[in-house]
């Protein structure tokens, strides 16, 4: 299955999703990877990739990882293999992995090529497509970073067979994300599949694929319309911040985050309570979390301040309508936000 996604300015390229094919290619180029993933699966992406040059930098496995200094490291492998600016580099692992290649190719000698070649389920789906691309620093996450395409992204669902069940979990949030926002055919389709098949999670990453590349097309730098991709961001990223990143992963913090921003929609008259469940239940298919205990409401509320989404001190909300469809606003009273908060406060 090929997905195509053409911007604006005539950026275009292809995300392949597929089993991988051989390629050469007549330049110099590095894959970067980290411990885990290369353990896992360099060898089988050696047998397919060739190169006029080919070398490998591994980089330290983990969120905390994604920073300026393991830049620096991926950059200074580039020098000492006197890259040029016909070079490519290869993302080879998850999101963490691909945003800090993008990012890095799209400054090395003002920017080269590199391929997307996502390893988890949720950069497969999301973080690979769409050319946003950074790392974190201490004011907060992906605060520094730039726009810069792949010229291709090659999905390949065989690297998905030794990931761990919370991770997958965690990419199938997204792509309930994908649907709820934009895609009510795709929802249905996903109650009435089972993703743990493996046509079926084809089937899924394609269609989320699609979604994906035709928000970014309609919408590449957020100005807009790609903004509803952070549906259930909002909340989400409170509880990753309250529970010190350390006890959901994104995309678990994410589940919650929707289930959330469907009780807010329900207050504004938006969604049914049935249509709430049908997302909630979906979710607890795949042992998504979808409860959190708030602490101090008032607490959870001044925490969405600290979003650098949240523009101009007003919060923006993804809320969705019905199934399918979603509005974003920055204009939700705070009573009605407190009210939902209250309702997971006991
Ligand atoms: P991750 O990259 O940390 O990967 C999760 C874990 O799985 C890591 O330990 C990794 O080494 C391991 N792993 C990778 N592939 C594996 C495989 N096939 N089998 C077994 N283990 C494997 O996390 P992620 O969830 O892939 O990505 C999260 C990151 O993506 C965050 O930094 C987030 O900011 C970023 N992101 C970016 C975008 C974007 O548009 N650029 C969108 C969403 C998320
Ligand atoms: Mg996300």
């Amino acid at each position: 299955m090929i997905v195509n996604i053409s911007l604006p300015d005539n950026t275009k390229y292809d995300i392949t999703i597929d089993t991988l094919k051989k390629q050469y290619f007549d330049r110099k180029v590095v894959i970067v990877t980290n411990p885990t993933v290369s353990s896992l699966h360099l060898d089988y992406l050696k047998e397919k990739i060739s190169a006029k040059e080919l070398s490998v930098v591994t980089v330290p496995d983990g969120e905390q990882y994604k920073n300026m200094e393991t830049i620096e490291a991926i950059l200074e492998h580039c020098f000492e293999h006197k890259l040029n600016r016909n070079s490519l580099l290869i993302a080879f692992g998850g999101g963490v992995i691909g945003d800090m290649t993008g990012f890095a190719a799209s400054i090395y000698q003002r920017g080269i090529d590199f391929i997307q070649v996502p390893t988890t389920l949720l950069s497969q789906v999301d973080a690979s497509v769409g050319g946003k691309t950074g790392v974190n620093n201490k004011y907060g996450k992906n605060l520094i970073g730039a726009f810069h395409q792949p010229i291709a992204v090659n999905i390949d669902p065989h690297f998905l067979t030794t990931l761990p069940k919370r991770e997958f979990g965690a990419g199938i949030a997204e792509i309930v994300k994908m649907a709820v926002t934009f895609n009510k055919d795709f929802f249905q389709w996903l109650e009435k599949n089972n993703l743990n098949d493996e046509k079926n999670i084809k089937t899924a990453i394609a269609k989320s694929v699609e979604t994906k590349a035709w928000v970014v097309s309609q919408d590449e730098k957020e100005r807009g319309l790609r903004a509803a991709l952070n549906y259930g961001h909002t909340f989400g990223h409170v509880i990753e911040n309250e529970t010190n990143y350390n006890t959901y992963l994104h995309g678990e913090a994410v589940g919650i985050g929707m289930v959330m921003a469907n009780e807010l929609a329900k207050k504004i008259g938006y969604m049914s309570e049935g249509e709430t469940l049908r997302v909630k239940h979906l979710l607890e298919k795949y042992d998504i979390p979808t409860s959190y205990k708030i602490e101090d409401v008032e607490d959870f509320y001044e925490h969405f301040f600290l979003d650098k989404k949240s523009l101009d001190n007003r919060i923006k909300f993804i809320v969705p309508k019905g199934i399918g469809d979603c509005e974003i606003t920055d204009l939700i009273s705070k009573e009605n936000v407190i009210e939902v908060l209250k309702g997971f406060s006991n």
